[in-house]
């Protein structure tokens, strides 16, 4: 079978997914400078979007100049110094990085590990130190398909500032910023956001803006003289040059998650991924992460003993133009991630998948 043109392929690895078509026709808008008040005006709208998409009234929401991990960072270094206590859950590769981050931040760390597969236990984060600053926890965790719980964090949090990672869940699954009192939380814009990679939506409480770090250790990432170029009625001073081509691209992407209304947006990731994964266990896989838990966006599947997984994923790309993502760690080789976030949670793209499985394993 000849191979699939590029422009064809659909991307249900862990991410990037394929991005509306409508950030990637922004992406071709005339350029404008980042003081330009029709530009100001775009972040304005994008700043406002995003406060809808991540259910909060915080003042300080803003795409972040850099991926997923520029948000984790910049949410530490602008919390954390020496010494400072941060209790982090760990049930996979996220909640990991979150620990190095916020060590390089000068942190004392105090791990609460889950199983990889199986959501944290709130109550045992909450125990695990009697006076944390923070409390930090991944939402989705991209290595294993698991979601975790926020809401008991949030209401039982004391006075530790609670930070989560909302990466891949992010207008993916429910998402409830002041509803769970979260403090801190920053996504990526490839994942369920379906933009391009290259931002990272935070958002900052006041009562975190209150307690932020005198001065951050990071020049790049200090949220106190970003805001200054970010928030509506500040002075706007240039801070650093803000990557105008994608914010025009994360607009549009907004526009268009908010046009087809953020419920119908989760609910066509829900029926995706239920779909999904019927589909994969009617083909006799088993699903890996803990029932009760299973991410829609993200699919985590055994591989069937017997099969060249390497292969089966290398046909899947040429032959049929679908990525699916491997393992990681410890479960390279052994796991398949398949995602089904933003524009590429579709039916048809689950139906396509199904029936390519069932030609290549018979
Ligand atoms: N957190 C989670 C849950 C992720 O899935 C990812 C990336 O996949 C990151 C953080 C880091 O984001 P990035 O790779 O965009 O830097």
């Amino acid at each position: 079978m000849p191979a699939m043109p590029l422009s064809d392929r659909v991307l249900m690895g862990p991410g990037p997914c394929n991005p509306y078509p409508e950030a990637v026709g922004a992406l071709g808008r005339p350029m404008l400078g980042h003081l330009d008040p029709e530009f100001l005006t775009v972040l304005d709208e994008v700043n406002q979007n995003l406060r809808t998409v991540f259910r909060t009234s915080n003042s300080l929401t803003f795409p972040v100049s850099g991926t997923g991990s520029a948000g984790m960072e910049a949410c530490l270094v602008n919390t954390v110094e020496d010494g400072d206590v941060v209790v982090v859950g760990v049930n996979g590769v996220f909640g990991d990085r979150m620990c190095e981050v916020a060590a390089r931040c000068g942190a004392e760390v105090v791990r609460v590990q889950a199983e990889w597969g199986r959501a944290l236990d709130p109550q045992e984060l909450l125990e695990a130190h009697p006076s944390p600053k923070v409390i930090a926890v991944v939402h989705a965790e991209t290595s294993t398909g698991v979601r975790n719980d926020i809401a008991e964090l949030g209401s039982g949090k004391g006075d530790s500032l609670l930070l989560v990672d909302c990466v891949t869940s992010l207008a993916g699954i429910p998402v409830d910023i002041d509803g769970w009192g979260v403090d801190l939380a920053y996504s990526g814009t490839q994942k369920c956001l379906g933009t391009p990679p290259g931002l990272a939506p935070v958002t900052v409480s006041p009562r975190a803006r209150e307690r932020l770090v005198d001065r951050s250790r990071s020049w790049y990432l200090d949220f106190s003289m970003i805001a200054d170029y970010v928030e509506t009625g500040s002075a706007r001073a240039y801070h650093h040059t803000a990557p105008i081509s994608l914010v025009f691209a994360l607009h549009a992407a907004l526009d268009t998650i908010l046009a087809e209304g953020l419920p119908s947006v989760i609910e066509r990731h829900r029926a995706c991924g239920q779909r999904l994964q019927e589909g994969l266990q009617g083909l006799g896989f088993e699903l890996f992460a803990e029932e009760g838990h299973r991410l829609p966006e993200l699919t985590t599947v055994w591989v069937p003993e017997g099969i060249d997984e390497a292969e089966v994923r290398a046909q899947l790309l040429n032959v049929y133009g679908i990525e699916v993502g491997g393992g990681l760690g410890a479960f390279s080789g052994k796991l398949w991630r398949i995602g089904c976030m933003g524009h590429t949670a579709r039916h048809r793209n689950v139906t396509n998948l199904i029936g390519a499985l069932r030609e290549l394993l018979g």
